[in-house]
């Protein structure tokens, strides 16, 4: 009989971070299932957890670096591959200044233990200001409202979904991504845990989404409109005396001040703007404050638009005003056994916004990076500052972010481009030099960075499952 291995370990596919039990014989993968004694998921897994099998055994995955050479690719050795883009930088740097060296970090080096430990030395080392990540295609704008009020833009609070009673939720779907900016494994099981216990989902979203169909209430809301509905509740909270202002933290600063910017946002004003009737808005204010614990929560929908920050700073200010702020139930600040702000805190890292602009657009940067929209105009637009080379770190920005088609012009104008990933895909195609990291079951994994943003305080080591290959390395 073949002995049939178990093998436990958290999914680093997305920030969901899904417990995993993995039969194994030999090198060969049997089944792939939810782990029932995992704290955080408790068995809950997605179809996309297979994937991690798919990419072990995948031949088309890259596992040695590779070089263009007259439009063909060819394997080199590792010391081949380095040399060639330690040099290509150089070049660009010594020829048109550190600047002309752009940046981009994807999503999978935050999922990543090895990027996440060494790539802010390697992006320092860069001095570039340049630097684009995926985080500003559609969450910056979150960001920034928990800078600017609670200091760090990784101090964001989160749902206490487990123990809430009123969950109110914006432009968010996390029936499907189990929570963003709020991990959340298995979030179906949570809302129905939520909903068996006799409390309510309220769902504000121009689209019917998975999360609008399980909830107690769908309203139809104008898009890109959310921050006036959002304003009118705040206007209730006021102008019904459904807070008591006596009772708000001590450390609440401006209290008078927003009390009187609120006054005009009326709901029937915000009815005529963003379609929601206004004794829907009555309706939520007043519940929002009945339930013995109450959530607000907002994430792409309300990031990516004119009013993307103040939508947040609304939110928070929402869970704030009604006492649900650092409280069970409501929105709350995660304890992870590896605190990310407290490691990268330091002086000024609270005025981390606007200190540069983009060159061509003058797009503010936020937390030492210029927003990714900008990244093709300024390889395209010529002149003092231009980017020449291009470091493609674990994405695939060519459709991942706006506007792929003017990126692709740009990457196939660049004088120099390294790429670290696994694929040869739609933007690594314009490398030179191409270097794949060992990845998934090959590597251990912590999640050093959801934890920071999880529903529930876990602590999940997971050791590798199998060795790399000889000639394969970690990042
Ligand atoms: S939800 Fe995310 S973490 Fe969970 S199994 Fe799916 S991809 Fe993996």
């Amino acid at each position: 009989m073949p002995l049939v291995k178990t093998h436990f370990r958290t999914c680093n596919l997305c920030e969901a971070m899904c417990g995993l039990e993995i039969k194994v014989i030999d090198q060969e993968i049997q089944s792939i299932k939810g782990d029932k004694n995992d704290p955080f998921s408790k068995g809950y897994i997605c179809p996309k957890s297979m994937a991690l099998q798919d990419i072990y055994n995948d031949p088309d995955r890259l596992k040695r670096p590779i070089k263009k050479v007259n439009g063909k690719w060819i394997e080199i050795s590792w010391t081949e591959a380095y040399d060639m883009a330690v040099e290509g930088i150089k070049k660009i740097q010594k020829k048109y200044g550190n600047d002309a060296v752009a940046v981009y970090q994807g999503n999978p080096a935050a999922h990543n233990i090895g990027s996440m430990l060494f790539s802010s030395s390697f992006l320092r080392a860069l001095k570039t200001k340049n630097k684009y990540s995926a985080s500003s295609v559609d969450q910056l704008p979150q960001q920034l409202a928990a800078q600017w009020m609670f200091g760090h833009i990784f101090t964001i609070p989160i749902p206490d979904i487990d123990s809430t009673d009123y969950f109110l939720v914006l432009g968010a779907n996390p029936m499907i991504s189990n929570g963003s900016l709020m991990s959340a494994a298995g979030m179906p099981n949570r809302i129905k845990a939520l909903q068996s216990r006799g409390g309510k989902m309220v769902v504000i979203d121009p689209r019917k989404t998975k999360t609008a169909q399980a909830a107690d209430q769908h309203v139809y809301i104008r898009p890109g409109k959310d921050v006036f509905f959002l304003a009118a509740i705040i206007h209730e909270f006021f102008e019904k005396q459904l807070i008591d202002i006596n009772q708000l933290p001590k450390w609440m600063i401006g209290i008078d001040a927003i009390s009187n910017i609120f006054k005009r946002f009326t709901p029937k004003i915000a009815e005529e703007i963003c379609g929601v009737k206004k004794e829907i808005i009555e309706q939520t204010a007043a519940d929002f404050i009945a339930a013995d614990a109450a959530v607000c929560y907002g994430r792409l929908g309300v990031s990516t638009q004119e009013y993307g920050a103040l939508c947040h700073w609304l939110i928070n200010l929402i869970n704030i005003l009604s006492g649900n702020f650092d409280k069970p139930g409501g929105a709350m600040f995660p304890k992870a056994a590896i605190d990310i702000v407290g490691f990268m805190s330091k002086k000024g890292t609270f005025k981390k916004y606007n200190r540069w602009q983009s060159r061509v657009r003058k797009l503010p940067e936020t937390n030492g990076e210029l927003p990714v929209a900008a990244l093709a105009e300024e390889c395209l637009t010529p002149g003092d500052g231009q980017i020449k080379a291009f470091i493609c770190s674990n994405g695939n920005p060519v459709l991942s972010t706006p506007n792929g088609k003017q990126l692709e012009k740009a990457l196939s104008e660049l004088e120099f481009m390294v790429s670290i990933d696994i694929y040869l895909n739609e933007t690594s195609k314009y490398a030179d030099v191409i270097l794949p990291p060992a990845t998934g079951l090959e590597i251990e994994h912590f999640d050093l960075f959801f934890n920071n943003l999880a529903v529930r305080n876990v602590a999940k080591y997971s050791s590798p499952l199998f060795k790399p290959e000889k000639g394969m390395q970690y990042d």
